[in-house]
Formats: C-alpha cells, structure tokens, sequence
C-alpha cells in the first residue's frame, strides 16, 4: 500500500477518506487537523494568552498536550499550562499522575493538580465503598469538570483544552440524542464563550479518530502503555461507545456524521438559550440548576 500523498510505504489508511498516509504525510495532517481546531475554536488576544491543558496522563490528553507545545510553544504571548484532576482511584491515578508528571518536565510546562480529597475531602474510591449502587462515572464527570475549572482559574487560564477525540465527541453527541438532553447539547464544548465563573472549554482533537491519536502517540513515544480507570468497564457510555464503533466499521465516516450533526444542532440550539448561570445553593459553584450536579449526586448517595 502506497501513500497517496508521495510514494513511500503506508502506515495508515483512512477509510473515512479513502487516503493512504506515510508516516511523515500521516503526521502532517494530523497537525493540520489540530492547527484548524485551535484557530476554528481559540480567539487569541493581542496581549497575554493563557491555556490550561487538562492532562489526565492518558493518550489523548498527552498528545494535545505535545501537539499545543509544538502549535504554540513558540508564541511569545502564550503560556501553557497543564493540570491534573487527582480523582482518588487508587491502581489508576496515581500511575497516570507519574505519566503526567514526566511529560511536563520533557516539555518544560509548569504543571498545577487538585485532587478530590482536597476540594470534597472524599475520593472516588471512597464514593464507590460508601454506595454501592453509585454509577462512578456520574459522580465523577461533574466532579472533575468543578476541580479542573477551578484549576484553570487558578492560573488565570483564557481556555482549558481537552483531549476529546472524534470517539469520545461523536458518543456525546449520541447520548445527549439518547437522552434527548437539549440542554446539554446546546452546552456542548467547544465554547465561544462561558458563563461567569467558567472557563471555556477548546477541543483541539475533536475531529481526529481515537486510533490516529493512538497512532500518533505510538509514533512519537509520548505514551506507550495503557492504563484504564477500574471504574470505566461501569460507564454509561460503554453500550454507546460499541454502538458507534461498530457503525463505522461498516460505515466509514458515521462518526464525522455524527459530530458533524451534533455542531449543527448546537448552532440551532443556541439560538434559543439564554446561557443564564446561577450558584448552586449547597457549595457554590456555577450550575444551570439549584443545585449543581456533583452536590445532586453526592445528596442522592447521602454522602452530604
Ligand atoms: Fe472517573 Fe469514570 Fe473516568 Fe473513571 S472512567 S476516571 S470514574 S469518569
């Protein structure tokens, strides 16, 4: 197999396109990929420009953070920052924290974490023990999206970027269709804009297959082994997850479909929401609701 850009040997085929890459055209448009996310998503400002980079230590988070280092590393106007959610999960977090931790230093970008023990003083793995019939992805997704917007105010971030590739995007987008969850969807990332008190969230990776972020982190080294959270196997997204997956094994491009349908219904959504934010009457923090989602979660354990 030939790369249909110059005449080398392949690595990669995209079904989705039909396009054949060597390593070296594989990579460049990867990063072309990511260089038209950040200037479809970023408004940068002539001055002072910070982004804080949630670097969970997997992957995904790795790779964008590599690939922000190279994009903008050398803007003399922008600073990068990454930060760590230490959920608390033993086996798991605290072999990624190492991974995290590494990577920073290779690339010489200051690294700040918070762990649930400190916001919450509980852990996941505390959460789990206590009620048994807690689903942990549901208290831990808003739990993490609290502390990471508290990390990134903490060092005066303009964005906070994820490692969401076009997998986990497109599932999104199917479950808030699943759940006919109109809200959510409307509040989708990537943000143009947030409420007070949060910080926009950027996906630089969004459009990019899970197994091309892969590919790219095997290629250059930046993480090799895999190590997954002894809670995801619980994760209501799994059955959406093979769903999805399977669809583009016989229908190559579902998942662009999917993302794609997912931004044009979030444009029309937005029309009609006011994007109003009010504190939530237990701790505090930003919520579209009374109360917010972690405080709803921990009340119905009776963990509060
Ligand atoms: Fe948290 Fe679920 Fe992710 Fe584990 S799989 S880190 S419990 S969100």
């Amino acid at each position: 197999m030939e790369c249909s850009r110059c005449n080398s040997k392949a690595i990669y085929s995209a079904r989705y396109s039909g396009m054949n890459y060597c390593r070296k055209h594989f990579e460049e448009n990867f990063e072309k990929r990511v260089k038209h996310e950040i200037r479809e998503q970023v408004r940068f400002k002539q001055s002072r420009n910070r982004i804080a980079v949630a670097l969970s230590g997997g992957k995904d988070s790795s790779v964008l953070l590599f690939m922000l280092q190279k994009i903008l590393g050398e803007r003399r106007n922008l600073e990068l920052f990454a930060v760590t959610v230490d959920e608390g999960i033993a086996g798991y977090r605290d072999k990624e924290m190492i991974s995290a931790t590494k990577l920073c230093a290779l690339l010489g970008i200051e690294h700040v974490t918070l762990s649930y023990r400190e916001k919450y003083s509980i852990t996941m793995d505390e959460i789990v023990s206590r009620d048994a019939d807690a689903i942990p992805c549901s208290h831990c997704g808003p739990m993490r999206r609290q502390v990471m917007n508290q990390l990134a105010l903490s060092v005066d971030a303009d964005y906070i970027a994820l490692g969401i590739n076009l997998d986990d995007y497109s599932q999104s987008v199917m479950m808030n269709v699943i759940k006919g969850d109109t809200d959510r969807m409307a509040r989708m990332a990537p943000h143009d804009q947030s409420g007070s008190g949060l910080v926009p969230r950027i996906l630089p990776l969004r459009k990019i297959p899970e197994k091309e972020v892969m590919l790219f982190a095997m290629l250059n080294g930046i993480k090799e082994d895999r190590i997954s959270c002894p809670y995801y196997a619980r994760a209501e997204r799994n059955e959406v997850r093979e769903i999805l997956s399977d669809l583009e094994e016989r229908h190559p491009g579902t998942m662009y479909a999917v993302s794609k349908f997912g931004d044009s219904t979030k444009a029309a959504l937005k029309l009609g929401i006011s994007g109003q934010l009010t504190n939530c009457r237990i701790c505090g923090n930003p919520t579209e609701y009374e109360i917010c989602s972690v405080c709803k979660n921990l009340e119905q354990s009776n963990l509060i």
